[in-house]
């Protein structure tokens, strides 16, 4: 076990920027924390690390990288899009060794299952333009032949505040909608704490907050993967609409769908549980 360190050996992360001539590029939706008080914060979030690996998408110059290390993260994976950042991730490297592996390329195309066995704890500042399907494809991964077997022990990410409130959104909410209902079924998610825009260099246009994601042992309730994300898509794809008028697209007899299912026609999406959609996904045949 790895006891937590109280301070790093490196130089401060302005000084590595500087030194580095590390620029933010928008194109890679770069926004840097500094603070490495707060980066061990959101590592402290994620809960133990010295029990299992850890995968960090996006270190940029590493301020995250260091808070997870410093708080005994026994080997962190980070996915670096930029190749910028390498010289200085690789003095992380070496004041950290054999602690931490850097994997140059793009975090969408290389799995976590690739990098390291399961369990793992994915801790992130992630990309703002990649945030939202990098969470849904390591969601579904979770899937293995149809049997939820999640892999991951714990997801501790960094999202825009208002994706952070569509993740963790329950039924009747305003942000509710398919992200909801995608984490609400195989997750357990919560908004850990906010995070200002003035902590980021540059600042970014709006709030951030950290999600704290657990995986359900068992999906909330029984349903096909597949045909609840069709369900959901036609269902918010005109979430101001009845469903009765909204699923049209997808059946024949909504009508006849949603007596099946208990729920009144009059009802619109946003204000169906994750259970009632479940039970809709279950009644549901493509052509019925
Ligand atoms: N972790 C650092 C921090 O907290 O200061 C930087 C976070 S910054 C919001 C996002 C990082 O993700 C940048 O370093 C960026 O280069 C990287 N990135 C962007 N797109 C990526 C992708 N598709 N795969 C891997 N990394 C990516």
């Amino acid at each position: 076990m790895t006891p937590p360190n109280l301070s790093d050996p490196l130089p401060p992360l302005r000084e590595v920027i500087q030194a580095h001539g590390l620029r933010a590029d928008k194109k890679f939706g770069q926004n840097f924390i500094l603070d490495l008080n707060l980066t061990r914060r959101i590592a402290r979030e994620a809960g133990d690390l010295t029990q299992c690996d850890v995968i960090e998408v996006g270190p940029g110059p590493g301020g995250l990288t260091r808070g997870l290390l410093m708080e005994g993260a026994a080997h962190v994976h980070v996915i670096e899009a930029d190749e910028r950042f390498l010289p200085a991730l690789k003095e992380i490297q070496a004041a950290y060794p054999n602690r931490l592996s850097i994997h140059l390329g793009d975090a969408l195309k290389i799995t976590p299952e690739s990098l390291t066995q399961a369990p793992y704890r994915i801790v992130s500042n992630l990309p703002y333009n990649v945030a939202t399907p990098l969470l849904t494809g390591w969601l579904d991964a979770g899937w293995r032949d149809g049997v939820w077997a999640p892999q991951f022990l714990s997801m501790t990410l960094m999202f825009q505040k208002e994706v952070a409130q569509r993740i963790t959104a329950l039924a009747g909410e305003k942000h509710y909608g398919r992200l909801g209902v995608l984490a609400g079924w195989l997750s357990e998610a919560r908004i850990a704490f906010d995070v200002d825009r003035q902590v980021f260099v540059p600042p970014p246009k709006v709030t951030s907050a950290i999600v704290d994601l657990r995986p359900r042992a068992k999906p909330l309730a029984e349903a096909n993967a597949e045909s609840l994300s069709k369900l959901t898509a036609a269902a918010f794809g005109q979430r101001r609409k009845m469903l009765r008028a909204s699923l049209k697209q997808i059946s024949s007899d909504p009508q006849a769908l949603l007596a099946a299912a208990g729920i009144a026609e009059t009802t619109r999406a946003e204000q169906l549980t994750i259970d009632q959609f479940c039970a809709l996904a279950n009644l549901w045949k493509p052509s019925a």
